[in-house]
């Protein structure tokens, strides 16, 4: 990038929008899991969109590429910059209006989603999105990734909870539609073409997000079930007997809980028989008291049926987190075991039982030291299926072993009619896989893209390359 370039930029904007200072760009430069390190000659740090709009239109005419840039936690590689300039959205972080009686919440791209959770509980509202990186991950960049987390089940994925967005465009157009409708058939839905584009159209500047009623009670347990099939026809027996009021429904496999007794302190395992397989289960009702009663009654016919062998429901609120903090948890005692080759993938919930046998006995029979290590949103169909070294310690030797599982298994998840991104994306990680595995999808993509972007300055290296 000329200093010519880098000048026009600066001097567009004030001071305290920019940076060039090596210490401010570096944790810019970097993942939150420390696996990709990049560079950025420029920080930027518009305070409005109107400066995101200066900021565009100057890259768009002098052909610089940027990167648009959350809270960074992205697992995919999308959100570290090669080069790119980095636009980061950290001054635009406030809660614009809560909206109870139209159930909405408007925010800047850059506010937290944990302060956006907070601002509805404020208002007697519940913002549903729920994930482990919520202290740090932006709107915008969840916006972007369309993230999914443990609530899906009951609210779907961020795509089903924005209701309109802001967005500034290569040239400096902004495209605006705050007002909150939840009925507008005037064309194309076009903020639907902004979410899960990984920053490759235009730089969200704000969004309105959908609300809902609080609970008025919420039950959480954990329940030993003897295999992933038995989750799965657990799972549709909560769902039947709660009548639908199942909001999460976490597989934990007995080596995930064992690598977080071992590793985080104060965890210990809920049931002392320390079964093969668990589930979380959240159920929640808008009557007090209600969700227990539910969730006794689901788990008591689960035991006629042979379906659960052990179960314990949280007796307070703080056992309730302490349930969830060992799900949450998971990553974490992975991570101090060693490094392993990562798989976020999703099949439909009828075959999660078929794809996890045939997935576990391809990684075992392909790396005789494989120790499966699968967990996650399983009543969604998004199951976290991740190898690692049995031995602790596994390192790059390890992952390179582990690399031509990947695509085998890639091909198991197209065999089973699944996605290799259920909810991160694809990032520059995912992105050969998925050209080889889409092209029809990438071409269309690539049209709509050189329309909204032709000298392809947004996000270039990634989603599509
Ligand atoms: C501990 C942990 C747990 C996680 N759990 C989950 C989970 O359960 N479910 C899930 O879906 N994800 C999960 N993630 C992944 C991550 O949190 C999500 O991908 C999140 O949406 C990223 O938000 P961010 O603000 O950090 O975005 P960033 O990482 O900064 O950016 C992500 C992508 O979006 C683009 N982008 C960011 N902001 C904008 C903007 N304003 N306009 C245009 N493009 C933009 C970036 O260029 C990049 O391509 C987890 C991550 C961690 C670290």
């Amino acid at each position: 990038m000329t200093s010519d370039a880098l000048d026009a930029l600066t001097s567009a904007l004030p001071p305290a929008s920019w940076s060039r200072d090596p210490d401010e760009i570096a944790p810019h430069a970097r993942d939150w899991r420390g696996r990709f390190q990049g560079a950025a000659p420029l920080l930027l740090k518009p305070a409005s969109a109107e400066e995101v709009s200066r900021i565009l239109d100057i890259c768009h005419a002098r052909r610089i590429a940027v990167l648009p840039q959350g809270g960074n936690t992205g697992l995919v590689g999308g959100s570290t910059p090669q080069g790119e300039v980095v636009i980061s959205m950290k001054r635009m972080n406030a809660v614009r209006a809560v909206d109870p009686a139209n159930d909405s919440l408007t925010c800047e791209a850059g506010a937290i989603l944990e302060t956006v959770q907070g601002a509805a509980r404020d208002a007697g509202r519940l913002f549903p999105l729920s994930l482990g990186a919520q202290g740090s991950a932006m709107i915008g960049g969840l916006i972007s990734t369309n993230a999914g987390g443990v609530h899906v089940l009951r609210y779907g994925m961020m795509r089903d909870l924005v209701l309109g967005l802001e967005a500034v465009l290569p040239g400096g157009q902004v495209l605006s539609d705050l007002a909150g409708l939840r009925k507008d058939n005037t064309g194309y839905d076009l903020k639907q073409l902004f979410i899960g584009a990984e920053g490759t159209l235009g730089v969200v500047t704000a969004a309105t997000l959908k609300l809902f009623a609080r609970p008025a009670s919420t039950s959480v347990a954990i329940a030993a079930v003897d295999s992933p099939a038995g989750a799965v026809d657990l799972l549709s027996l909560v769902k039947a007997s709660t009548g639908g009021a199942v909001c999460a429904f976490e597989l934990m496999p007995r080596i995930g809980l064992d690598l977080v007794v071992a590793h985080v302190p104060g965890a210990r395992h809920p049931l002392s028989g320390r079964p093969d397989w668990c589930v979380l289960i959240e159920v929640t009702s808008g009557e007090p008291d209600r969700a227990e009663i539910l969730m006794e009654r689901a788990l008591e016919t689960a035991f006629e049926r042979g379906l659960v062998s052990d179960a314990v429901i949280a007796q307070s609120e703080a056992q309730a987190a302490e349930f969830w903090r060992l799900r949450e948890s998971i990553p974490e005692g992975e991570k101090a075991h060693g490094k392993a080759a990562k798989h976020d993938v999703s099949v439909p919930v009828s075959r999660m039982a078929a794809f996890m046998e045939e997935a576990s006995a391809l990684a075992e029979g392909a790396l005789e030291d494989a120790l499966v290590i699968a967990f996650g949103h399983v009543g969604d169909g998004n199951v976290h299926f991740n190898i690692a070294r049995r031995e602790p310690g596994g390192g790059d030797e390890f992952l390179a072993r582990a690399a031509p599982v990947t695509a085998q298994l890639y091909d198991l998840v197209d065999r089973h009619h699944g996605s290799i991104s259920a909810e991160h994306g694809i990032g520059t990680s995912k992105q050969a896989e998925f050209l080889q595995r889409k092209p029809v999808q990438a071409g269309v993509m690539r049209a709509i893209k050189g329309v909204l972007d032709p000298h392809s300055i947004m996000n270039p290296r990634v989603l599509l390359g």
